[in-house]
């Protein structure tokens, strides 16, 4: 049996989603309706925060909610090497200078201790990124005085304490693309806050800069969830702490499996409650061990082996930057299988082949 890397499925939703679907084609209503409107309430009581602004993906909610949080051109924003691209990309096409800094070897995350490092008196913003659908120490961050912005594009469903990720820090952002915990039918994102000003900020923003749709503030972005996608959104909320839970159960499973004998486990961030939007082992023989699964049928990958420091586009920010944790990570973790839709027999294969791989 072959063990996909993504193991989740939309088939079980299919006559909702098409039900949905049909609905905002019969409205005629496409952009910016009920259903965006709907959705954004919907998240926001989700997430336990005030405002949810939704826009076209992941990458312009953070460029978006970093203007909003009054980030300007030449402002610096601490941020890890070790994440998606986009959360560096975000602050440059702003016009800000991103700081790369390390991350803690065990979690895939920021600390307090290693933003520290990286600030300076240009700081404007932090923005720690849930790697994984781990959930970085957000309460710590806030003591730094500094606006926080969750990147959470991995973390929806994730949880710290009794808070979801993405109404920890001043702003936070979300992606529905389609491998994401909470997925969309293409692209989307969203901005979210409990703060008013930053929320019309960003509603503002996503709409070329224009309160009214006339007269037009502020050099903006044409950058909407669009009612189709709202819609899907709407269907698959409801399910994303089922599917949570399921995630951290197939977790439970690779360790009362014996994983831990061939790879070195994920560990949540104290008080964290991880989403697992990947299962991102550690072995210092990853691509053998990688290859190994894919004869077996297994999927399995390394994310981020380039960190974004180390990215030609960002060369003229990232020269210099000495993060140990981040290359150590970078270079060493592998994610294995994981989804709502696992079985414990497919992790005892995924366990297996990790076994006779390691030999
Ligand atoms: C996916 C992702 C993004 C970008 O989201 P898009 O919707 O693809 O633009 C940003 N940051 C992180 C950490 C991500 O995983």
């Amino acid at each position: 049996m072959a063990v996909p890397l993504f193991a989740s499925s939309l088939e079980p939703y299919r006559a909702r989603l098409d039900e949905a679907l049909s609905r905002v084609v019969e409205s005629g209503s496409f952009i910016l309706g009920p259903e965006v409107a709907a959705f954004e309430e919907e998240f926001a009581r989700y997430l336990g925060a005030r405002h949810c602004v939704g826009v076209a993906n992941g990458t312009d909610a953070l460029a978006i909610a970093l203007r909003s949080l009054g980030v300007r051109p030449g402002d610096e924003v601490v941020m890890p090497s070790l994440t998606f691209y986009a959360t560096a990309e975000a602050a440059v096409e702003v016009g800000a200078v991103p700081v790369f800094c390390d991350v803690d070897l065990e979690t895939a995350c920021v600390t307090a201790e290693t933003v520290r490092a990286a600030v300076t008196p240009k700081t404007r913003a932090i923005v720690p990124v849930h790697l994984f659908g781990n959930v970085a120490p957000v309460p710590e961050l806030r003591e730094l005085g500094l606006p926080v912005l969750e990147d959470a594009a991995q973390a929806a469903g994730a949880t710290l304490g009794d808070r979801k990720a993405g109404a920890l820090g001043d702003a936070a952002t979300f992606s529905f693309f389609p491998s994401k915990n909470l997925p969309c039918l293409g692209d989307g994102g969203a901005v979210t806050t409990d703060s008013d000003e930053v929320a019309e900020h960003a509603r503002m923003l996503r709409f070329h800069g224009s309160r009214d749709k006339v007269t037009f503030e502020e050099v903006g972005y044409n950058s909407r969830l669009d009612e189709l996608q709202a819609a899907a959104l709407r269907v698959l909320l409801p399910e994303l702490d089922g599917w949570t839970e399921a995630r951290r159960a197939t977790a439970a499973e690779y360790e009362r499996q014996g994983l831990a004998e061939h790879v070195t486990l994920p560990r949540p961030v104290e008080g964290a409650g991880h989403a697992y939007h990947l299962y991102a082992a550690r072995s210092d023989r990853a691509d053998e061990l990688a290859a190994a699964l894919k004869e077996q049928g297994v999927g399995a990958r390394g994310y981020y082996r380039v960190p974004v420091h180390r990215q030609p586009a960002m060369q003229r920010f990232g020269a210099g930057a000495e993060l140990p944790a981040t290359e150590e990570l970078a270079a060493t973790n592998l994610a294995l299988p994981m989804g709502a839709g696992l079985s414990p027999e497919a992790v005892g294969e995924v366990v297996e082949a990790c076994a006779s791989g390691s030999t």
